[in-house]
């Protein structure tokens, strides 16, 4: 394990912005750790655990190190007739998971297809989309503990996991390093296709699902045509968490804005913190944001929720768009917009 110094982290966050880490290091093997935890360099400055660095806002360099999680491996550690139990490790990109999964008919984790970053981050968040988390396949999470070095399980109800949300995000940001996971999947047919965009994208094409892969392959497909690839367009996905309102503040916004979106989820309401970006725009203009760009930094044509570096963005100008647009909508609609990424 090398520690280096002063390592540009541009192409480690798909923003691509550009920051430095002070000190950088690599760990390949569940063995490197104890070393890494022993380095002068992690015991004494602030550390940060990166996977794909797609969750991630870099508004100044890093002054600590950055520890890049390569650590791969996928096994299935328990069988029984219906279901399968498998351990991946944190470096493991998600999307191979997927593909693992999907390959070998183990159903759950196919609506997550193409969701960019490691399995190491996925708790982090508890990622989501097509009407599916982590949470629903999570059994457990090995975890080892920043301040002593020791392994720690949580369990799935342990992690807190919640929307875009765990341990890891809030009380315990900071304090674990997630080393692997442990789902389990079905290995008896599991169909999930009840999500609107999915169902619309089945009977739009005439299609009918038979198999795990029809599901992955669409939802890679929808995903596709509605998200801007970061190779492409520097984005971290959905930058702002949709907002969730009680019945009461949900009827009074139906009184001034009856064409407002929304969706009941076990008796609170979601509203789509992209209509709510799309409604808005920058102040003193009547334009919306969706489309916006000022500088290097906007917001995307298709997806009010997406902002993007159109190159040479610094961090900070993303975090200023982010305000503006926070702003906006707490003037017009009272809503407090949250980010979903992670600010460093
Ligand atoms: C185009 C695009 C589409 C996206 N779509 C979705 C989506 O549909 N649903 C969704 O939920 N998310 C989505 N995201 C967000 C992102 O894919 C997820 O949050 C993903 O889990 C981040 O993984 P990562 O490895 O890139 O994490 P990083 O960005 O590297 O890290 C994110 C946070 O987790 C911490 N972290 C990372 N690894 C570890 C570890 N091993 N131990 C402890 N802490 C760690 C980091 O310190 C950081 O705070 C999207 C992003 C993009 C760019």
């Amino acid at each position: 394990m090398q520690i280096l110094e002063n390592y540009d982290l541009t192409k480690l966050n798909t923003f691509g912005i550009k920051a430095e880490a002070k000190y950088f290091t690599e760990i390949n093997k569940e063995e490197d750790i104890p070393s890494l935890f022993e380095s002068e360099q992690f015991k004494n400055n602030e550390r940060l655990f990166l996977g794909g660095g797609s969750n991630v806002l870099f508004t100044k360099d890093f002054d600590g190190i950055v520890i890049l999680n390569k650590i791969k491996g996928i096994e299935v550690i328990n069988e029984s007739k219906e279901d399968v139990w498998i351990k991946a490790y944190g470096g493991e990109i998600w999307h191979d998971l997927v593909s693992f999964s999907v390959g070998h008919e183990y159903w759950g984790i196919e609506n997550l297809s193409w969701v960019p970053g490691t399995v190491g981050a996925a708790p982090m968040q508890n990622i989501g989309a097509y009407g599916a988390e982590l949470k629903d396949t999570l059994v457990s999470v090995e975890a080892y503990d920043i301040s002593n070095g020791e392994k720690v399980i949580f369990q799935n109800n342990e992690c807190k996991l919640g929307y875009r949300d765990s341990i890891f995000k809030n009380v315990a940001k900071g304090k674990y390093f997630i080393s692997a996971i442990v789902l389990k999947l079905s290995k008896v047919e599991k169909k999930n296709i009840t999500y609107r965009a999915l169902k619309d994208y089945f009977e739009k094409n005439n299609i009918n699902p038979e198999t795990i892969k029809d599901i992955s392959d669409a939802v890679i497909e929808i995903r596709k045509s509605k998200l801007p690839d970061p190779k492409i367009i520097g984005n971290a996905g959905s930058f702002f968490k949709n907002v969730f309102v009680e019945k009461k503040e949900l009827d009074i916004l139906l009184e001034k804005y009856p064409e407002l979106p929304y969706f009941e989820e076990e008796n609170v309401f979601k509203i789509p913190a992209g209509w709510l970006i799309e409604e808005c725009g920058p102040a003193r203009s009547t334009i919306s944001w969706k489309g916006y760009r000022v500088g290097n930094v906007g917001v995307h044509d298709k997806q009010a929720l997406v902002l993007v570096n159109h190159g040479g963005a610094t961090g900070e100008e993303i975090k200023d768009l982010a305000l503006q647009i926070i702003d906006s909508v707490k003037q017009k609609f009272g809503l407090i917009l949250n980010p979903e990424v992670n600010f460093v």
